[in-house]
């Protein structure tokens, strides 16, 4: 992952940001412009596959003449060129952008006859529809922090197969941090507390969960939790500790799972932590 793309395309400038990402990598779109020139309520982009496929997402306004889309690319993607194209103005230029292949570890995974890994019907709903939630306003500054201080046990991608047999859906939706019950868990950016679930209540999969909305369609979950120390509606500041490492959930030992969600796809974490994101 290096550099960032930087264009002029009539009155609007451009700047995409990594300029060749690999499976897992947010990609960060902004275009400066004269606000005048804007013929929409909002700016928007769009990412085209090779096979025609698109998808949309908003471009937010950091200030009063520049705005930001951010695309989220996953492990089940296929690498191989996109084009983007800027929505809003009178110019619409498209540019390329090449996906890099990347290798993720495979873990085999071996489950009793009967064994379940499917979460219940009201964890699926409440987490599904927390993490489709966009709000306009951006609340994370800079870098984002990690959120437990215990060591990386599993890395973002890993993927699986059970008993043999490759899981196409699979992969490893976020990092986990080793940690023993009861240490501390915090935010890793600001941003408005969206869910908080209990395993008492069906969170079975997840466990005692937190999660955290940061704006502009990026939202945290942190899970296994043994201890939650906010509710829903509360304001969290980056580093405030939010619960404590646990084991809830479907969980083989005491540690967090952070997973972070960029417009309802699990991306990796580690670029936010290292490159400050905007
Ligand atoms: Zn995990």
């Amino acid at each position: 992952m290096t550099g960032a793309l930087s264009a002029v395309a009539g009155n609007l400038q451009v700047r995409i940001s990594p300029s060749d990402p690999a499976l897992g990598h947010t990609v960060s779109v902004q275009i400066t412009a004269s606000p005048e020139t804007l013929l929409l309520e909002q700016p928007w982009v769009s990412l085209t596959h090779p096979d025609g496929t698109q998808a949309h997402y908003p471009a937010f306004p950091l200030a009063a003449n520049r705005w930001r889309a951010l695309m989220p690319t996953t492990p089940l993607d296929r690498p191989g060129s996109r084009q983007v194209r800027i929505h809003g103005f009178a110019e619409e230029p498209i540019f390329p952008l090449s996906l890099q292949p990347r290798e993720f570890p495979i873990q085999s995974i071996r489950l009793p006859a009967g064994a379940s890994v499917w979460a219940t019907e009201v964890e699926w709903t409440k987490v599904e529809s927390f993490r489709q939630q966009i709000s306009p306003e951006k609340h994370w500054q800079g870098y984002f922090q990690r959120p437990a201080q215990g060591p990386v046990t599993t890395v973002f991608g890993v993927r699986r197969s059970y008993n043999g047999k490759f899981a196409e859906d699979y992969y490893h939706r976020g990092i986990d941090y080793a940690g023993p019950v009861g240490a501390p868990v915090v935010a890793p950016a600001a941003g408005r507390v969206g869910l908080v679930g209990y395993e008492a209540e069906g969170f079975r999969i997840h466990g005692n969960t937190v999660g955290i909305d940061h704006g502009q369609g990026v939202v945290s979950l942190l899970l296994h939790l043994s201890r939650i120390e906010v509710q829903e509606g509360d304001w969290v500041e980056a580093g405030q500790q939010v619960g404590a490492i646990g084991a809830t959930g479907t969980a083989t030992g005491p540690h967090l799972h952070w997973g972070l969600f960029v417009h309802n796809r699990s991306v990796d974490p580690l670029p936010w932590l290292y490159l400050a994101i905007e």
